[in-house]
Order: structure tokens, then sequence, then C-alpha cells
């Protein structure tokens, strides 16, 4: 499918529309999710025009799949999560992906709770 440019996380990358940053660099950007399910609940999205992991990791430069990588774990060691952390990714109707924009939800700051998959 084709990468929708009127997504609300492309209008945040070209400064259209208001985030809470928390951090930028020339491939990432991270702000407080608006919505937050937990303590810290920050979203990390690449610069770059990708719907989903899949792909931003089959199409992306191998500089932007490290800027990205590197910026998460920048994100992470801001965050301060003595106790831990989980990272999300949905792609698409089944996970109920809301924003077409490839993004990590970084989640802590409490017991998050068993996960899917325990
Ligand atoms: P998804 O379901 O696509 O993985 O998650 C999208 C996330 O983006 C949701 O947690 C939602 O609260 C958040 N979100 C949606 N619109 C905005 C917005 O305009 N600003 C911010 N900061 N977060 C948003």
């Amino acid at each position: 499918m084709a990468y929708d440019f009127n997504n609300v996380f492309a209008k945040i990358i070209r400064g259209e529309i208001p985030c809470s940053k928390v951090y930028e660099d020339s491939f990432a950007l991270a702000f407080h999710d608006i919505n937050p399910k937990a303590p810290v609940h920050i979203l990390i999205i690449p610069k770059g025009a990708y719907e989903t992991y899949d792909a931003f990791a089959s199409t992306a430069g191998d500089a932007e799949i490290a800027g990205f990588t590197r910026a998460l774990a920048k994100v992470i060691a801001q965050a301060g999560l003595e106790g831990g952390y989980r990272l999300i990714t949905n792609a698409g109707p089944h996970s109920h992906q809301e924003v077409p924009h490839y993004h990590i939800h970084l989640l802590g700051g409490r017991d998050l709770g068993a996960p899917l998959l325990g």
C-alpha cells in the first residue's frame, strides 16, 4: 500500500502539528504519546516515509536503519527505566495500527503486566 503523506506522524515530522518532543536527530524523532498507557509512553519514529516495520527494515538504507536503532537506544537510556521496559510496534489491521507511519511504542514506569505471549 502507498504511504499516506497526510498521516498524523508525517505532519508532526513536517512541524505542521505539535508534539511533546523528547529526542530528535537526522534519522528519528521521539515524543510522548498523546494518550499514554503507562507512566512512560514514548513513540519513536523514523523520519523517512515507511508505514510498517517490514517496510522500513526491507527498504531503508543501512545508515538510516543503524541511525534509527541508535536513536531508540538513546531514548531508552534517557527515559531512565530502571525497572525495565516494553517495545511494541503494530502493523496493519490485525494489530489495530492506528497511524500508518512506522513507530515503536516505548512503555515503562510501572509493572506492565504479562505480555501477550506470557
Ligand atoms: P498504533 O495503534 O498506530 O500503534 O498507535 C498510535 C499511537 O499514536 C496511539 O498510542 C495514539 O495515542 C498516538 N497518537 C495518535 N495521534 C497522536 C498525535 O497527534 N500525537 C501524539 N503525540 N500521539 C498520537
